[in-house]
């Protein structure tokens, strides 16, 4: 198993080579130079596997280059009732007679970004080690992304991380939860601006070729082809545990932003997965929503992109996306070149002619949700079922609703959990979220944060200080 780029120009590279990389150097996204096929006996011979288990067996499928038991000692230090809090890792709980959640937040940090993050900690570390290099992650976060990689990072050998982060304009708990970490090698770097001054500062470093090269610097955005791989598992793991029979069928509703967790769907089901449909689910910033519809993309500017109250989905374009039209278009490399240099060109590109493709071929089906819908939906699901979601999953389950088949188990995958978003809880039912077990002094904790104006320089100069800190 090796991967190539989505643009046809990297020869093929064995897992290890293209973890450590971000784009391919062609511009392209690495894929699996072919999808691994599971067949009915190989699924009804996972059932009952813990999640751990289950997760090295996926991935096995997809990582050649590290030898299996090696593999195997990374999904068990990764996926633990220590680091998840339970055996389960990941809960299926129903909600009603048409729903179920499938609960990818119960990590360190509360959203679904843990599951990936945990392992990429761990292979990281190993893929260091191996090679005797050092790492230094550089990244600009403005929430959830920055804590999952901070929190599976900490720690570990080899590795610095440098996160930018907009000051004052994270929530409280967002805040309180990155920067009490007290690791040497985690640096929280709060920047006088908003979010995209950040991601300006981590372009104008990462395009410095000479320091990126001279401090080996790396990233754990959402187009890293560990994270996605990692992903797949839990759409193994929702179906086998919403089954009882091979060939059964699930449907899956996601809350997408950067279409990296859907895109892990896409995958487990072009691998043989009975995945009837993958319901994406947008909010206000409509872009995903409107390509299933349409046909037509059309990433917005910065400036056009809403600040909503389900914000790790307010995304102008969506990162991983590419992935997806590379298979869309048969993986013709050309293809995905001329739809790029058109998008480029025109800001736009037009795949109408596949319309009917999507959802007969793909099975993705799309709906949109808003401010009044999450605040509905949080209310309506507390009273029927007592259970408390976060906005994000309320764009999933509200988008659901409208795509729910007889005799066919919808899960709806919770992105994260409500105490990470109090206020919105709050607005919907007048009381906030209770803070989960052992976070209870989280607001208390001394916090850890260099606080700088916004000048890529300053961050420069930063880095270069404390590369070298022990890990
Ligand atoms: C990142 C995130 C999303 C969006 O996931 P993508 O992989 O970017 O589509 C949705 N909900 C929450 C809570 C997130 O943190």
């Amino acid at each position: 198993m090796k991967y190539i780029s989505t643009r046809g120009g990297m020869s093929p590279l064995p897992f290890s080579d293209v973890l450590l990389e971000g784009l391919a150097p062609d511009g392209g996204l690495a894929v699996p130079e072919r999808l691994p096929q599971i067949s009915a006996d190989m699924l009804e011979a996972w059932r009952g596997l813990p999640y751990a288990e289950l997760a090295f067996r996926v991935l096995l499928l997809f990582v050649k280059d590290i030898p299996a038991e090696d593999l195997r000692k990374m999904t068990y230090a990764a996926y633990n009732s220590e680091v998840f809090g339970s055996e389960d890792i990941v809960p299926l709980r129903p909600l009603d007679d048409e729903l179920s959640l499938l609960g990818l937040s119960e990590g360190p940090t509360l959203a679904f970004k843990d599951i990936a993050m945990q392992f990429l900690g761990q292979v990281f570390e190993y893929v260091l080690a191996q090679r005797g290099a050092r790492l230094n992650v550089l990244g600009a976060t403005s929430g959830d992304t920055g804590s999952a990689a901070e929190y599976a990072l900490r720690g570990k050998r080899g590795v610095q991380v440098f996160m930018l982060s907009p000051q004052g304009r994270m929530s409280s708990f967002q805040r309180a939860q990155m920067y009490s970490l007290q690791d040497a090698n985690i640096h929280n770097i709060a920047v006088r601006g908003v979010f995209d001054d950040c991601q300006d500062i981590v372009k104008t470093l990462a395009g410095d070729l000479a320091f990126k090269a001279a401090y080996n610097l790396g990233a754990v955005n959402s187009i890293n082809w560990a994270r996605i791989a990692a992903q797949v598992v839990y759409y193994f793991h929702g179906w086998l545990r919403a089954t009882k029979a091979p060939g059964e069928q699930v449907s899956f509703a996601v809350p997408s932003g950067n279409f990296g967790n859907i895109l892990a769907g896409h995958i487990a089901r072009s691998m043989g997965l009975p995945v009837r449909r993958l319901v994406l689910a947008t909010n206000e910033n409509n872009v995903l929503e409107e390509f299933f519809r349409t046909g037509i993309y059309r990433p917005r500017a910065a400036a056009q992109t809403y600040a909503t109250s389900s914000p790790s989905m307010d995304i102008s374009r969506a990162s991983n996306f590419e992935r997806f039209i590379f298979d869309l278009v048969n993986r013709d490399p050309a293809r995905v070149r001329e739809l790029w240099a058109a998008l480029a060109r025109d800001g736009q590109f037009d795949l109408s002619g596949e319309l009917p493709n999507f959802s007969a071929r793909y099975g993705f089906v799309a709906g949109t949700s808003s401010h009044a819908d999450r605040l509905a939906t949080i209310r309506a699901t507390y009273e029927r079922s007592g259970i408390l979601i976060d906005p994000h999953t309320a764009d999933g389950v509200k988008v659901a609703r409208a795509f729910v088949e007889p005799g066919i188990p919808m899960l709806v995958l919770e992105t994260a959990l409500p105490a990470k978003f109090s206020d919105t809880i709050e607005e919907a039912l007048g009381k906030p979220a209770p803070l989960p077990p052992g976070m209870e002094d989280l607001a208390q904790r001394p916090q850890r944060v260099e606080t700088m104006e916004c000048d890529a320089q300053l961050v420069r100069d930063y880095i270069a200080r404390h590369a070298g800190d022990a890990a």
